[in-house]
């Protein structure tokens, strides 16, 4: 094995779930010279790991695991490690129990069987609108739950406290000696490509921030989340796509009675977090393949001859009229007393999707010096200790032999991809969403959801609350 110069230097560009937890694993590793840039102090207004809360589950011990059970299995196994025993992490992990359900839809009710499948002696089938509210204490769950159906998980999973990690991890970071660069001094426009005469050709030498300063390295790694795709030409791998956050507000009596919780996820619906023990909020996401918004992109149009058109973030504190719709119908069936509580935070919140939901960890095949650490496809949070230290091995080069090839450079899972591909996913009744079509924006303070849309007209025409976070950056 190759020696590791625990002195060379490493650039991690985003400071998100994935970047700290890599800076976390290399530190503690002996690196020496860790340096983490974003755009935005830590945790970042747009980082998707910046949240209340996230499901969590712990993975599954099996022999005959086929590719896809063992690259799950093998991430849970290893991050389930961390949130159990790390005292970084451990404070935040809550394994309140997991419900994974639906209502109607055949498809999504394969997806809940399947779910279950080879884990019956720890799964509590749900048939009835009582069994859902008896996984509560009576008066909790007072919802009519119609015809929902699925299976409660009652132990190893549950939920973590992503913003408390995020800050966790950054300070225990700071205190082992990664540095820290926030702000446009940490903004990364550009990876800097050069041929340093080595004979191997073209290379990532470092990045040049929002400043105008190029900072050269040894090693950079790419943890910039939905908007690494405007960095780097991914070949169409990356999607970055948005869902919503919705919070109410409880009051200390209500959020004392819904304490431990196991999280009901409704594949067609959405899902909500048991409430905050400081603040009493209850986090409530709606379910659907997700909202994208395409912009052509002319610098790789020109380069590759073709209409070429991608999914650019853009980060915005309300949602769209139809998501808080849904997450009032949500609260409507499961806990209707607060189904008309004013919401006391929205947001979008962009993840960036695969084509086939695995991430993608490894090594640029063109440019050996970039390590990406990308595609948290909408369940990176959970498994963000074992991306870190995935993407740590990566570094070193001692990536788990069967797991590397699962997670490699795969632009062939990505040829003719559609960007409209639900990717699996259920609810709204819709495919993926154009966010230019939404009719209306709801945000904190606005009273009637309906009214909102006066004057917005289609939605993304109404800019003064929203901000394009990918498509002033250049790529390589
Ligand atoms: C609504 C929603 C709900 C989710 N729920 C769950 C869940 O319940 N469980 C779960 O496991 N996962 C969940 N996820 C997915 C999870 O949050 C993500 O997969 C994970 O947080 C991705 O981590 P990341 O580090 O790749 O990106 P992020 O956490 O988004 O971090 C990216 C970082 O890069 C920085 N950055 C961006 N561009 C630049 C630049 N040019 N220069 C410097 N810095 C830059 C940003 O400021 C940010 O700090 C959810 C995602 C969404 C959107």
């Amino acid at each position: 094995m190759k020696e590791i110069d625990y002195d060379a230097s490493i650039l991690i560009v985003g400071g998100g779930s994935w970047g700290l937890a890599t800076a976390l694993e290399l530190v503690r590793r002996g690196h020496k010279n860790i340096t983490v840039l974003d755009g935005n102090d830590i945790p970042s207004p747009i980082a998707a790991g910046n949240d209340l809360n996230k499901i969590m589950e712990e993975g599954d011990e099996a022999d005959d695991d086929k590719e896809t059970e063992y690259f799950w299995n093998t991430l849970r196994r290893l991050a389930a490690t961390s949130w159990l025993t790390d005292p970084i992490y451990a404070p935040f992990y809550h394994p309140t129990g997991f419900i994974m359900c639906c209502e109607s839809n055949p498809s999504a009710w394969d997806l809940v069987q399947s779910y279950a499948r080879g884990r019956e002696s720890e799964m509590t089938p749900l048939h009835s609108p009582e069994d859902f509210r008896a996984t509560m204490a009576p008066g909790a769950l007072t919802g009519s739950f119609p015809g929902w159906r699925g299976f409660w998980k009652r132990e190893r999973a549950g939920w973590v406290f992503a913003r408390g990690t995020m800050e966790a991890v950054r300070g225990e970071c700071a205190r082992l000696g990664v540095r820290f660069v926030t702000g446009p001094k940490g903004k990364v426009v550009k990876l800097v490509v050069r041929d340093n005469g080595d004979g191997k050709g073209d290379d990532v030498m470092g990045v040049e921030t929002a400043d105008g300063v190029v900072r050269f390295v040894q090693t950079t790694i790419l943890t910039a989340g939905a908007n690494a795709d405007a960095l780097l030409d991914f070949e169409r791998q990356l999607r970055p796509t948005a869902w919503t956050i919705a919070h109410v507000g409880l009051t200390a009596e209500e959020a004392l009675r819904l304490r431990d919780m196991p999280v009901p996820y409704n594949c067609e619906r959405g899902f909500f977090i048991e409430p905050s023990f400081e603040t009493h909020e209850l986090k409530v996401c709606d379910e659907h393949p997700g909202y994208i918004n395409l912009e052509v992109d002319v610098e790789i149009a020109m380069e590759k001859g073709e209409l070429w058109e991608r999914s650019v973030p853009v980060q915005k504190d309300k949602i769209p009229v139809e998501s808080a719709r849904a997450v009032r119908e949500l609260l409507n069936l499961t806990l209707p007393d607060f189904a008309h509580r004013p919401f006391t935070h929205t947001r979008l919140c962009w993840d960036a999707d695969t084509a086939d939901r695995r991430y993608l960890i490894t090594r640029h095949p063109k440019y050996p010096s970039l390590v990406l650490g990308v595609g948290g496809s909408g369940h990176g949070f959970g498994l963000a200790p074992a991306a870190g230290k995935v993407i740590a091995d990566t570094v070193e080069g001692c990536v788990d032999e069967r797991l590397a090839p699962l997670l490699r450079w795969r632009p062939e899972t990505a040829k003719g991809r559609t960007w409209w591909e639900t990717q699996g996913r259920f609810g709204a009744g819709v495919g993926v969403r154009d966010i230019k079509n939404v009719a209306g924006w709801v945000g904190v303070g606005d009273e009637d959801e309906d009214e909102d849309t006066a004057g917005e007209g289609r939605g993304m025409e109404s800019k003064e609350d929203e901000k394009e976070t990918g498509s002033v950056f250049s790529k390589v």
